[in-house]
């Protein structure tokens, strides 16, 4: 069994507030929100990062990108607007090593990010 954390989310080992689920993708709460909304999009496959991806996991990682817009909408940001973002190793901070999709929103937010 992995020993990933995101698995342990997915396989529910260990607990999140979780606000979508398919059968390709999970998304939850981030456990230290830097919005008012902070929201998680993984798909259940364990991929490491956006670099471990194959073109044949377009489609799923397209996926995580519409639940994230559907989550947005559910939150009152389609209008005011919200950030999508994919950290990716070292140089943008990657911290855990399952992909996944940040949403961000419910304030302004810099850019550039830091
Ligand atoms: P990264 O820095 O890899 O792009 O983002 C990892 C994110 O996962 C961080 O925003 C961090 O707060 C969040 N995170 C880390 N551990 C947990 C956890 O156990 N549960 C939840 N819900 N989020 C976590
Ligand atoms: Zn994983």
């Amino acid at each position: 069994m992995s020993q990933c954390l995101f698995c342990k989310i997915v396989r529910k080992e260990i607990p999140a507030k979780i606000l979508w689920e398919d059968d390709l993708a999970l998304a939850f709460e981030d456990i230290d929100p830097k919005a008012p909304t902070h929201v998680l999009v993984i798909p259940r496959k364990h991929l490491a990062s956006l670099e471990e991806a194959d073109w044949e996991d377009r489609q799923c990682l397209g996926h995580l990108v519409m639940v994230a817009r559907e989550l947005a909408r559910q939150r009152g940001h389609g209008e005011s607007g919200y950030r999508t973002v994919f950290n990716t190793g070292p140089d943008a901070g990657q911290s855990v090593f399952h992909i996944h999709l940040h949403l961000l929103g419910g304030r302004q937010l810099a850019w550039p990010p830091g």
